[in-house]
């Protein structure tokens, strides 16, 4: 089964989830589904949580209308509600004793690499201390041409930087339905897509959406991004308590296949970039230890050619300049002169700040 299977499994919950029509928060579900993300980590696997709601709880606080709402308002209000809504996950978890952090990203953050690539540390760093991430859109500061504007395609981008194996979309509906339920009886909740073709974008613009920004379209956005990503997606009731229990025990859910295993899809994101930047030439101790799968660190490189940025796209080669790998940066190339044959723990004070110690990460790296 795909939730067994994965490691790190991004959640996204709707607003609707978390409010209900009257504007009562759902403060029974809320704790319930934390027994969900507690079960989750027992079982030792990584989450993130994206969670929608800073709009809808800043509206209830100035009791507002979210309707025709102006965006310089909405931003606004997007920040008082958000205090809120990590207020709220803050008090129901903590009686689990679940540990959160809060990440509000920005498109940039997640389309340019670089960035990307420290959002992606970020993930891995709270893992490591056992913290749940709790992400938002940055609504106060996004404006509409640089919003990602729904949380369903925000979830499938931080599960591509993040690496996770798994995407849940939780929403008001089971599904996706070959024909909208409400009105046809026969209509039956397809449990697999493995292709996304205009027939499934078809049903998916007819179908019944929720009353997020999202509706249908928007998670069949997300699933095209989770299949080249190596992402399986699904998009399950959220409604029920427990819902990502339910998943586990009667799995009526939509679940969208990836298209590529998540190892290549990583592969064709570091190979895909435009032509490399630079080089690196490093000695036969590095060769043979990337050989076993590590990182490359300063004291194996020789030398270092062209002028790059951090999380630019370089070749590594060998003494003889045959190429070895890609990979991406994770410092400059005047970072890397100063710093090359040197051990990993001089970094700091030849640099004269703290920084990583790897120069390229073994996860940012592909072998040619
Ligand atoms: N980021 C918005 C909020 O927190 C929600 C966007 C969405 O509903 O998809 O209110």
């Amino acid at each position: 089964m795909y939730l067994k299977n994965s490691k790190t499994i991004v959640i996204k919950i709707g607003s609707s989830l978390l409010i209900d029509e009257k504007k009562i928060i759902r403060k029974k579900w809320l704790s319930e589904f934390a027994k969900d993300i507690k079960e989750l980590l027992n079982d030792k696997k990584n989450v993130i949580i994206v969670s929608s709601g800073a709009i809808a709880l800043g509206c209830k606080k100035l009791n507002l209308s979210k309707k025709n709402l102006k965006l310089d308002k909405s931003q606004a209000i997007a920040s008082i509600g958000q205090i809120e809504l990590m207020n709220l996950f803050k008090k129901t978890f903590s009686i689990k004793k679940i540990n959160l952090s809060q990440i509000l990203l920005t498109l940039e953050d997640t389309e340019q690499r670089r960035r990307a690539i420290n959002a992606k540390r970020t993930f891995e760093n709270l893992f490591k201390l056992n913290f749940v991430p709790i992400v938002n859109e940055n609504d106060s500061i996004a404006t509409s041409e640089i919003k990602y504007g729904d949380n369903d395609r925000l979830a499938s981008r931080v599960a591509q930087i993040s690496n996770a194996d798994c995407l849940i979309l939780l929403s008001d509906v089971e599904g996706l339905y070959t024909k909208n339920p409400k009105i046809h009886k026969d209509a039956k909740l397809i449990k697999e897509i493995k292709n996304l073709g205009s027939d499934i974008e078809e049903i998916a613009t007819k179908s019944i959406g929720e009353h997020g920004t999202g509706g249908m379209k928007t998670k069949i956005d997300a699933a095209k991004v989770c299949q080249l990503s190596g992402c399986v997606m699904s998009i399950a009731d959220g409604l029920s308590m427990r819902p990502i229990k339910k998943i586990f025990k009667k799995n009526t859910c939509t679940w969208f296949l990836p298209k590529i295993s998540k190892l290549d899809a990583r592969k064709k994101w570091i190979i895909s970039s435009i032509s490399p930047k630079g080089e690196l030439i490093i000695d036969d101790g590095a060769i043979n230890a990337l050989k076993k799968g590590k990182s490359l660190l300063a004291a194996g490189i020789k030398n270092v050619n062209g002028k790059f940025n951090k999380g630019d796209h370089i070749k590594i080669l060998d003494k003889n300049m045959t190429e070895y790998a890609r990979g991406l940066s994770s410092f400059t190339s005047d970072e890397i002169s100063k710093i090359k044959g040197h051990h990993s723990n001089k970094i700091n004070e030849l640099l004269g700040y703290v920084t990583k110690s790897e120069v390229i990460h073994k996860d940012d790296m592909v072998e040619i």
